[in-house]
């Protein structure tokens, strides 16, 4: 279920500002599920970042260019415009994932998206507080935000997380080739110049490799509770 709809992403204009609350995390760390849960919670609306790399990456792909090449991969940015659609079903691949990997790491593409993304923390459709889940939200997009959380998994945890998620939804995959295509994400998403995925400073460091997604948010709640309140 994609965080946002592209109606939403126009929201209006809020003059307050609003609490916002960071999560960066490698790919199927369970930060999407936390964010969710989070948003729920405190009734802010969420923004599933990689969603608008994911739709970068997938204009590229139909387009019949390569993810890598950067001019391709900018002008699909730009063409995204104020309202991309992030209900596409195809975003939810692992063509999709790739491709948003491959775009991720062209500074033209990242400065497009950082305005969206920063203009959805400012203002939320609701107006509550906004909580946004990638990879350089803490450290890039959201630096004053209220909370910022970074969450890990051992990859092998991950990436057999990840494995049943795809065997459920029908797809025949072999679990040497999800951990390796995780490990190729995990090494362009930490290694690349640009917004590299690292804890921000300040940021609560929370390993789900041993906690099931109630005792990851009851854990997260017990840190992000007293910051909000501070913050509030
Ligand atoms: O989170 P998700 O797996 O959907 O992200 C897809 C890709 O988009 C990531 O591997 C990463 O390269 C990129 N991304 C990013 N910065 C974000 C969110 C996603 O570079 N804030």
């Amino acid at each position: 279920m994609p965080g946002v709809t592209c109606q939403k992403l126009m929201s209006k204009a809020h003059d307050m500002s609003v609490p916002v609350i960071a999560i960066d995390g490698p790919t199927a760390s369970g930060k999407g599920t936390l964010a969710r849960r989070l948003a729920t919670a405190y009734g802010f609306d969420w923004l599933d970042t990689g969603l608008l790399y994911r739709a970068v990456g997938l204009a590229v792909l139909d387009g019949g260019a390569d993810p890598l090449d950067a001019n391709a991969a900018s002008a699909a940015a730009s063409a995204l415009g104020h309202a991309p659609d992030l209900t596409d079903p195809r975003l939810r691949l692992d063509t999709a994932a790739v491709a948003a990997s491959k775009v991720a790491a062209v500074p033209a593409v990242r400065a497009a998206l950082l305005r969206l993304q920063r203009d959805f923390a400012a203002n939320p459709p609701s107006g509550a507080g906004a909580v946004l889940d990638g990879r350089d939200i803490g450290t890039v997009v959201c630096p004053d935000a209220a909370a910022k959380l970074f969450v890990t998994a051992d990859v092998e945890v991950r990436a057999t997380r990840r494995w049943k998620e795809l065997q459920g939804r029908g797809f025949t995959v072999i679990y040497e080739s999800v951990l390796d295509d995780l490990k190729q994400r995990d090494a362009r998403d930490s290694q690349r110049a640009i917004a590299p995925l690292k804890p921000a400073d300040g940021a609560f460091l929370l390993d789900f490799t041993s906690l099931d997604a109630d005792s990851a948010f009851a854990h997260a709640i017990s840190l992000v509770e007293p910051v909000l309140g501070r913050a509030g």
